[in-house]
């Protein structure tokens, strides 16, 4: 299905007390990377405007958190229906301002509401636990939310990343701020919409627009207790410093650039798919894809799979837009470096056809580059973008070194038909997530997602149960109701 596309601009807004306002900061236009259009505008949040949310945030957080967590529950599993009953309308407005087909659109919040299940289930899960452990004391642990906290998120998903950290964190008992990406403000209406009708009370989630200066006055605010953050390394390390410096409690998700071991052995089938769908999903905008494909020995005939599958992608149907002009302009500079630096172009996606009418978007088609060296930059530097980068390799071993040498750590994923060297992989392999036999080996709920090195500061993921001790204190209650005979150091 083609991406419906907003014909005149909306105007986005941000939503504090449970009522959508205008903010009154620096102006931003919102471009469709379809057809370079603009398809909506706002302001951005002042630093009195923060503080001002963060304040009555603050208010609301203390009857929320009072709130018994299976009535907290309830919210969500409402939220939950509005989602499932709005997904196409939310699908298509996500997707015009990001870029995506519709149906990455549509898969992206579908990630979304599978947190939000684990969020619903942690009613029945979390039990906290209870022991006996002197003769009448007890010592009992109790999980309690932080206050107000904050999220910033990255253009490309405009729901999926926000989605890991909203129903987590409130079903926890926080106000939870959210500064969309100023590239892709719209769809934090939609959600803040559905939160309304879900029936969760005023000022509990707010939404505030903006770009650097509205997250740096978020950090800086006192009451804000714990800041998420998703987006490059560069941005992810500043606001890690600038919330740690503070004393506040940060994870910040960085950058990436994903490798994929290809060994003779895999099956040319599965490999072929595999592949060609991680480089070109989402147009290779996403922090999951791969960009590096270490290719061991010879495994020609897969590779033909990979750029039979990839050349026969149609773009605005199968695969969909890059974010902005500048950034499509880095990317075709990135394909002439690598040229001059040696590399082969086997598949040239500057020479792909934009969709009839969208000749004004920003379209490049996938990229194939083969003896690529390592070292070079398209073997070290994030594109983000449909690029693959093949690097020959004479074994497993020069293949680890290469993955290992790279300053990121979100992904690695092996190809092969052999336990045994799938094992190997995955203990060598200097990342969060790694993947057998799978592209984009992003792990299902319960099972928490998080890299490692310069693709994650900070301790523990961003979602499953790894995120529960990020949103929320435990407190250790130890208690004693009457004097015990048997005294010992405990009475
Ligand atoms: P970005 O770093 O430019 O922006 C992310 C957020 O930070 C936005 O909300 C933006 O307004 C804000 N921001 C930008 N500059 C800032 C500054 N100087 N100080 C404070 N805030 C600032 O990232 P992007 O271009 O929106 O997203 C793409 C990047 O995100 C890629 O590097 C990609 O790998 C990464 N990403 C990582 C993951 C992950 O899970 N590790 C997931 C998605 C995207």
């Amino acid at each position: 299905m083609s991406v419906k596309i907003p014909v005149s601009p909306l105007v986005c807004l941000n939503f504090v007390n449970g009522k959508f306002d205008k903010a009154s900061g620096e102006k931003y236009q919102v471009l469709s990377p379809y057809n370079g259009k603009v398809i909506g505008e706002f302001n951005a949040s002042t630093a009195a405007e923060v503080n001002a949310a963060v304040a009555s945030a603050k208010i609301a957080q203390k009857e929320w958190a009072a709130t018994p967590l299976k009535e907290r529950t309830k919210v969500m599993f409402n939220f939950r229906q509005i989602l499932l009953r709005d997904m196409d309308e939310i699908a298509h407005l996500k997707s015009s301002e990001s870029g995506k087909s519709f149906a990455e659109g549509k898969a992206g919040l579908a990630k979304g509401i599978e947190v939000l299940e684990f969020a619903i289930a942690l009613q029945n899960m979390d039990l906290g636990g209870k022991v006996e452990v002197s003769r009448g004391v007890s010592c009992e642990y109790r999980r309690e939310a932080l206050g107000v906290v904050a999220n910033i998120t990255p253009f490309n998903f405009p729901a999926m990343v926000p989605m890991w950290t909203i129903p987590i964190a409130l079903t926890l008992g926080n106000a939870y701020i959210w500064k969309p990406s100023e590239k892709t403000p719209l769809t934090s209406m939609k959600i803040a919409q559905a939160l309304k009708e879900a029936g969760l009370p005023d000022g509990v989630f707010q939404v505030l627009q903006g770009g650097k200066e509205t997250v740096e006055a978020i950090i800086d605010n006192k009451d804000v207790k714990a800041v998420g953050f998703v987006g490059s390394t560069k941005v992810a390390k500043a606001v890690f410093e600038r919330g740690t410096q503070l004393g506040k409690r940060v994870l910040a998700l960085g950058g990436a650039k994903n490798h994929i071991v290809l060994l003779p052995d895999a099956n040319p089938e599965l490999s072929g798919m595999g592949i060609s769908d991680s480089f070109t999903g989402c147009a290779g905008q996403r922090c999951m894809a791969a960009a590096v494909l270490l290719a061991v020995g010879d495994v020609d005939k897969h590779i033909q799979k990979i750029y039979e599958r990839a050349s026969s992608l149609v773009l605005g149907q199968d695969m969909g837009a890059i974010i902005t002009k500048p950034q499509l302009e880095f990317l075709n500079k990135a394909i002439a470096n690598a040229e001059k630096a040696g590399a082969k172009v086997l598949l040239d996606g500057r020479k792909a056809k934009a969709p009839a009418g969208m000749e004004q978007g920003n379209w490049i088609g996938p990229t194939i580059l083969d003896n690529v060296s390592p070292g070079s930059e398209a073997a070290t530097l994030e594109l983000f973008g449909p690029i693959l980068s093949i690097i020959r390799c004479k074994d497993i071993s020069q293949a680890m070194e290469i993955e290992n040498s790279i300053e990121y750590g979100n992904a690695c994923s092996v190809f092969t038909s052999s336990g045994n060297l799938a094992e190997k992989v995955i203990r060598m392999a200097s990342t969060g997530m790694v993947g057998v036999n799978v592209g984009v080996p992003v792990p299902r709920e319960p099972f928490s997602f998080g890299g490692v090195n310069a693709s994650k500061f900070g301790h523990g993921d961003i979602t499953g149960h790894q995120s529960l001790d990020f949103w929320s204190n435990v407190k250790k209650v130890t208690v004693k109701w009457e004097k015990q005979d048997d005294n010992n150091w405990m009475s």
